[in-house]
């Protein structure tokens, strides 16, 4: 019913002649094909051309995303880039509020809300990122929580196709540190992701929307998270900077 996906956050790494090298290795790492596993890397912005070219060049079986976008088309908006720009280098993703934007940029609900109407006009996918920091969990409101963020997020979409939105459960608390959440955990949050878009879509649509998990996810753990019902696949950040590393989740999915 839902294809699995393995997405690739390389945050901010990566100069441009790097990023080639590291698309390569991921083409030759696949070549063999990534089965029903949708494979996505969403590069710096200033690689994404360099990567997408070296993608289509080998044919092969990865999209390409970036990190960010800005909802307006156009126009004084300095160091912004608008969805048209985004397509026209060949990225068909793009991930939106991310904590790491939500944190050190003031992103906001409004902001992801505005960022995911634009990209969905442009037909480019969200992966719309969630979750809740260290204290939200220890109080034991992450789920209320993240439900939030969900209705402020979604707020006012259409989905015609559920397989053009994505979702992503990162606890901030899991990102960057080793330390992931358990299964159960991600399955928690997962759950009730899934039924609140439920609730605002309809069963049938929320039933296609991919939830991945993010948070020190790599090949050692991908498979435990996977195993849970409304998880989906998995966002990677340092694992995905590794060819290796990268298409070993994606086998494993
Ligand atoms: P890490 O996999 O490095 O913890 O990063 C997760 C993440 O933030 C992906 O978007």
């Amino acid at each position: 019913m839902r294809n699995r996906m393995i997405a690739g956050n390389w945050k901010m790494n990566k100069t441009y002649d790097e990023g080639v090298v590291l698309a390569q290795g991921l083409v030759d790492e696949l070549k063999d094909g990534t089965g029903s596993v949708d494979v996505v890397v969403c590069p710096p912005a200033i690689d994404v051309k360099g990567v997408a070219e070296v993608i289509q060049q080998a044919n092969a079986p990865i999209a390409v995303g970036v990190q960010n976008v800005y909802w307006e088309e156009k126009g004084a908006y300095t160091g912004e880039t608008a969805p048209d720009m985004i397509t026209a280098v060949g990225a068909t993703y793009c991930i939106i509020g991310h904590s790491e934007r939500r944190g050190y940029f003031g992103e906001t609900d409004d902001d992801i809300n505005k960022k995911a109407k634009a990209l969905m006009a442009h037909g480019i996918v969200p992966i719309s990122c969630c979750g809740e920091s260290l204290e939200v969990r220890e109080a034991g409101k992450h789920v209320e929580f993240v439900v939030e963020q969900i209705k402020k997020d979604t707020e006012g979409l259409t989905i015609d196709d559920p397989s053009k939105y994505v979702v992503a459960y990162e606890p901030i608390w899991a990102i960057g540190t080793g330390k992931t959440a358990t299964a159960d955990d991600a399955e928690e949050v997962c759950g009730a992701i899934r039924k609140t878009l439920a609730e605002i879509f309809g069963q049938e649509t929320a039933d296609g929307i991919r939830i991945l998990y993010g948070g020190s996810a790599k090949p050692e753990n991908v498979g435990g998270f996977l195993e849970k019902e409304d998880v989906d696949g998995a966002l990677v950040g340092g694992a995905s900077l590794k060819a290796d590393s990268f298409a070993a989740m994606v086998r494993s999915a």
